[in-house]
């Protein structure tokens, strides 16, 4: 019989707490606590980071933490991890996903590390080992980096043969806290979906078929402010792993939604709208159309839930900002291309919270809430498009139809003041036949539209990109003339 993806997360956890004696820590909510360069947690070890940095308190429990283990809520969209623009056209991103992972804090190392690692996978998740390949840092002359040679002669002391254990450079198999601070090499697996063939060439190349699923980091160096490199005292490990491309494999399932943790919400949306069935397709025709969708109403549902029931809220500016968007994203899909009644985003609640809340109980017991919240935002969002249609409609009676270039300042008003997406404006005036001011109305985006970086030690990237310079005072956003950049991005 197939393995849940409960059974999934919970070997997972069990392996590293009963056979190998780690602490299981609890998810940290998706609201990063005293953390200004994170929108959302991202990664399992953001709540850990203090260890790395040495900045614990010594009262702390967190202090005596050697060896721990958890299944961590993270959503990447915004920020210096965006997977949003991903979500829907692929079927390995999601805007909220689980990261399962284990750290070592000064205890174990590489060795024991890639030897767990390959044991949970091949022995007790039973996956064949000549589906899997390895990647490890291949150095780096300019930063002076030697290859990670260890890893390599660790990985083939196990059993991975050289065809299957290729070397990456620093994009892929180095990681860095920030411009200084605790960094190293990684080492990440992958699993090759079609098998019977040499799928090297595939590795860390976008393929659908072959899919990074664990990247395991080790911290041994830290970077001194003036860029040198020093050993680090405590030698750390952290290693973070997809539940949902973990469970596609493990199900045998190409694409994350026809898991057991995307079908029965795939089956409730069917259920609310008027199109076919899911289908699985990808790209832009007819039903390509129609299953991103569904891909792209299930993935955001159950961000909005976990985000929701954390204290998130849609919004106007960071985080919620985001949020706010994914829920207008997801409100748009439901309403125009599966045509789903009103109230529907908010109906799918429950299931979240059943698939989900045994691991996660405040989606239970927020779930009202959760509700309201989504169904107040959706019912808010219908209303301005409503006033959008009026006023296109009140401006187009007012034109002269045979020279109909729409007015770019209305144009821009249905998104400044109505909050609609960009390109939504744009699909609104080619309904009707209209076309709008472009110059006119780029020109209007160029000077009120910003995006604020805003530098941080993480060196993370806080975008507010449709917030004016007037308010970014007005809200106190610190912010310093050179780190603003004017920047037009199509709104999603
Ligand atoms: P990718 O290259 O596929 O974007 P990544 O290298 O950005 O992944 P890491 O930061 O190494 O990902 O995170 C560790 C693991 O988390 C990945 O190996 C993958 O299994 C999972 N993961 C990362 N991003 C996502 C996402 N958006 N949705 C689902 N799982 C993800
Ligand atoms: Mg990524
Ligand atoms: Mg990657
Ligand atoms: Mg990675």
């Amino acid at each position: 019989p197939e393995l849940s993806a409960a059974r999934v997360r919970s070997t997972f956890l069990d392996f590293f707490r009963q056979k190998h004696g780690h602490l299981l820590v609890p998810s940290s909510p998706v609201r990063p606590r005293g953390d200004p360069s994170l929108l959302f947690v991202n990664a399992g070890m953001n709540q850990f980071k203090p260890i790395l940095l040495g900045t614990v308190d010594p009262r702390s429990p967190m202090a005596s933490y050697r060896r721990v283990v958890n299944s961590q809520k993270c959503v990447r969209a915004g920020g210096k991890h965006n997977d949003l623009e991903d979500v829907g056209r692929d079927e390995t991103h999601h805007t909220f996903f689980e990261m399962l992972g284990n750290w070592s804090f000064g205890d174990y190392f590489k060795e024991e590390a890639c030897r767990m690692a390959w044991s949970l996978l091949t022995e007790h998740y039973g996956i064949p080992a000549d589906r899997l390949y390895v990647s490890f840092f291949s150095g780096d002359a300019d930063s002076r980096l030697p290859p990670d040679d260890e890893t390599r002669r660790i990985w083939s002391e196990i059993g991975v043969p050289p065809g299957r254990l290729l070397p990456f450079g620093l994009k892929e198999n180095f990681w860095e806290m920030g411009d200084s601070g605790p960094c190293g090499p990684c080492t990440e697996i992958h699993y090759d979906h079609v098998g019977g063939r040499d799928a090297a060439r595939f590795v860390n190349a976008d393929s659908p078929d072959v899919v990074e699923i664990w990247n395991l980091v080790f911290m041994q160096y830290n970077r001194e402010v003036d860029q040198t490199l020093r050993l680090l005292p405590q030698l750390s490990v952290d290693t973070g792993m997809g539940l949902e491309r973990l469970v596609s494999v493990l199900q045998g399932k190409r694409s994350n939604y026809d898991t057991d943790l995307f079908t029965p919400l795939i089956h409730e949306i069917h259920q609310r709208s008027k199109v076919g069935p899911y289908g699985g397709r990808t790209g832009a025709a007819d039903q390509g159309r129609v299953d991103m969708a569904y891909r792209v109403v299930a993935d955001h549902i159950r961000t909005l839930s976990v985000c929701i029931a954390d204290g998130v809220h849609p919004g106007m500016s960071g985080a919620e900002l985001v949020l706010r968007r994914i829920l207008r994203r997801a409100v748009r899909f439901c309403v125009e291309v599966l045509q789903a009644p009103q109230g529907t985003l908010a109906s799918l609640v429950p299931a979240v919270a059943h698939s989900l809340g045994d691991v996660y109980p405040e989606l239970h017991s927020e779930a009202d809430r959760v509700m309201d919240v989504i169904n107040e935002n959706e019912v808010q969002f219908l209303s301005s498009l409503e006033q959008g249609g009026r006023l296109i409609h009140r401006t187009l009676s007012r034109m002269d139809y045979k020279h109909a270039v729409f007015p770019a300042s209305v144009a821009w008003s249905l998104h400044r003041d109505l909050g609609f997406p960009l390109d939504l404006v744009d699909l609104m005036l080619e309904e009707r036949g209209v076309q709008v001011d472009r110059q006119e109305l780029d020109r209007l985006i160029q000077n009120d539209k910003v995006v604020l970086e805003l530098q941080s030690g993480d060196r993370c990237q806080v975008m507010l990109d449709v917030l004016s310079l007037a308010e970014l005072q007005r809200l106190q956003v610190p912010h310093t003339d050179d780190s603003l950049k004017y920047q037009y991005r199509l709104d999603q």
